[in-house]
């Protein structure tokens, strides 16, 4: 009865949101705290790339914070099936939609 899809996601281990042909991604900067969104279409911001442990997508994108100018920069392995293999954030760090929808100004 809906036990499993009340689960709560962990962002620490994928902090990717799938919604049909876009990845959503939310971080809070690590300099201001500015709360960022992003929408990541898949074959233009995440491209075919064959690889590692089974890579088949690369997410490898830099962000400029609005508020403070800060460089955020992340990156992605991702599968076939658009699970992530590894990924790193430097500059902010991932935060959870909820999380993104109470620090919105
Ligand atoms: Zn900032």
């Amino acid at each position: 009865m809906g036990l499993f899809s009340k689960k709560p996601k962990d962002i620490n281990k994928n902090p990717f949101y799938e919604s049909g042909s876009a990845i959503v991604i939310y971080f809070k900067c690590k300099k201001c705290g500015e709360v960022f969104m992003s929408h990541l279409r898949k074959y233009y911001d995440i491209t075919v790339n064959y690889g590692q442990d089974g890579a088949a997508y690369r997410l490898d994108k830099e962000f400029i914070g609005g508020d403070c100018q800060n460089k955020i920069h992340i990156y992605a392995d991702f599968k076939r099936n658009f699970k992530p293999i590894n990924f790193e954030i430097s500059g902010a760090s991932f935060i959870s939609k909820e999380e993104y929808a109470q620090n919105k100004k």
